[in-house]
């Protein structure tokens, strides 16, 4: 095989799987690389606290240290030559392709299990030419490799069980039958060359992972785009797209899209503002005083670290209350847990010490909130006729902006962030340091380890200042949909 001045490695190969023009830009244009955001440095953190509680189950075991490829081949080469029976960051070179292995376990004479170490919660479709390759390059650097693993998160674990959290599935059947074809030389090829290849968008950018290079090949998507027609399938999306028709606008009008599809093409094309003024009167005539608007912030970690919670189970740590009485006198009321314990039950009393026995409590998506309050409910029975005559009493101010109220401006979206800017355009979340609440749990966790007190205070005010925004928001809104 022909050498390259590029290396391929275990990543990039699956890189060049997803997308040839990934692979290109990953090794000649690093600079386009979207930075990774906080969610996904939490996700790569979660990665190596599994491998942490994995190793432990391999008390013999040795790990390579991170450190130049060349240095980590030598080291497991050494180390397997000084019969180490268990190798983390096992890594390896053949065919101008590097390969770091998670675990590589002895079994008998030159005879090895090859272990992948996964934070999903399954075996994903991905993970079978991860091991392929590893496998390929492992046997020509004269391992003999038994049967392959991946090792993933079980959702059915429970702390403080970390090692129920655990689960092997054996993949030597898939692996085997995977055929690496002539990618790698393909890839090897692709890389030598200087001419970017070229690659249309499509459901790939996001499949099996999102793509870092959005941001640059996707320059050019906006609201007009094919992408953005709602719920039309990604297959059709993308066959629309690269057969030419990339823009709303020139989709014909033979082609078969639903009445809710055609509308937004006419909407979006038309600037149209589209209000139901009797239906939206007759959706909040049901509302009785007082009223509370009303928002939790959820974490979802891969790791449980309170008592009896398993793996990416959703708990509560924060809510925002705006109530609003009859003559229209609003407070504001919140809870945030000041301190890295289960933050469930007081979370829970505080809220029913907020939201009496009457009233409508308001919700932006209430699919959310009343799953989470049934749960809180099952989990706490002393409090569960409190916590479900909260969870009866819930309306979803969403209903409105998917039945009676659409308006270009809001694109293919109706989600509270979207909707605020264009009902008050002084108020937005791109002002807070804090905008998504996908983060919320990162900065919380920030704050119950941040030291210094004057930094734990001000991440306590971005995440006290996002939750209250999306209550105030719901306030704002409603005022609007009353005057209208
Ligand atoms: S954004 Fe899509 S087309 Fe561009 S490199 Fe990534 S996967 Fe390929």
């Amino acid at each position: 095989m022909s050498k390259s001045n590029f290396h391929l490695s275990k990543s990039k190969f699956l890189s060049g799987l997803q997308c040839k023009k990934r692979l290109w830009l990953s090794v000649h244009r690093p600079d386009l690389v979207k930075p990774a955001s906080k969610k996904q440095e939490q996700i790569f953190q979660a990665g190596f606290e599994f491998e942490d509680i994995v190793m432990k189950r391999y008390p013999d075991s040795v790990k390579v240290d991170f450190t130049d490829l060349n240095k980590m081949v030598s080291i497991t080469e050494r180390l397997i030559k000084d019969g180490a029976n268990n190798i983390f960051q096992a890594a390896f070179y053949y065919d101008n392709c590097y390969v770091i292995s998670d675990l590589i376990r002895r079994v008998a004479e030159n005879v090895w299990q090859l272990k992948e170490i996964k934070s999903s919660t399954s075996v994903k479709d991905v993970h079978i030419p991860d091991l392929a390759i590893q496998k390929y390059v492992l046997e020509n650097n004269g391992l003999n490799i038994d049967d392959t693993f991946v090792i993933h998160i079980n959702t059915d674990g429970i702390y403080p069980d970390l090692d129920s959290i655990v689960k092997i599935e054996n993949t030597t059947l898939q692996v085997s039958a995977y055929s690496l074809g002539n990618n790698l030389q393909d890839f090897q090829d692709l890389i030598s060359n200087n001419v970017e290849p070229l690659k249309s968008i499509g459901l790939h950018c996001d499949d099996p992972y999102e793509c870092e290079f959005k941001d640059y090949c996707w320059k050019e998507v906006d609201k007009y785009s094919v992408f953005f027609i709602p719920h039309l399938k990604g297959q059709k999306k993308e066959k629309l797209y690269d057969s030419g028709v990339q823009r709303i606008q020139d989709v014909s009008p033979d082609y078969p899209l639903s009445e809710n599809q055609r509308d937004y093409i006419d909407r979006i094309l038309n600037e149209k503002i589209e209000i139901d003024v009797d239906g939206i009167k007759d959706k909040l005539s049901e509302l009785q005083y007082p009223l509370y608007f009303f928002d939790f912030e959820t974490t979802s970690i891969p790791i449980p670290i309170w008592n009896n919670v398993r793996p990416y189970q959703r708990i509560p740590f924060q809510w925002s209350c705006h109530v609003m009485d009859s003559n229209g006198d609003i407070k504001h009321f919140e809870y945030l847990h000041p301190k890295n314990s289960d933050p469930r039950r007081k979370l829970t009393e505080e809220m029913i010490k907020c939201i009496e026995n009457e009233g409508s409590v308001i919700v932006y998506n209430a699919t959310f909130e009343r799953v989470e309050l049934k749960k809180l409910a099952d989990l706490f029975p002393d409090l569960s006729n409190k916590i479900l005559s909260i969870e009866n009493r819930i309306w979803d101010q969403l209903d409105i902006f998917k039945q009676h109220y659409k308006d270009y401006r809001f694109g293919n979206s109706n989600s509270i962030k979207v909707v605020l800017p264009v009902i008050s355009p002084d108020l937005s979340y791109d002002d807070l340091e804090l905008s998504s609440g996908g983060e919320a749990d990162i900065y919380w966790f920030e704050m119950l380890n941040e030291e210094d007190e004057m930094k734990k205070e001000e991440i306590k005010n971005h995440l006290l200042k996002y939750c209250e925004l999306d209550t105030k928001a719901m306030v704002i809104i409603h005022e609007h949909l009353k005057s209208l």
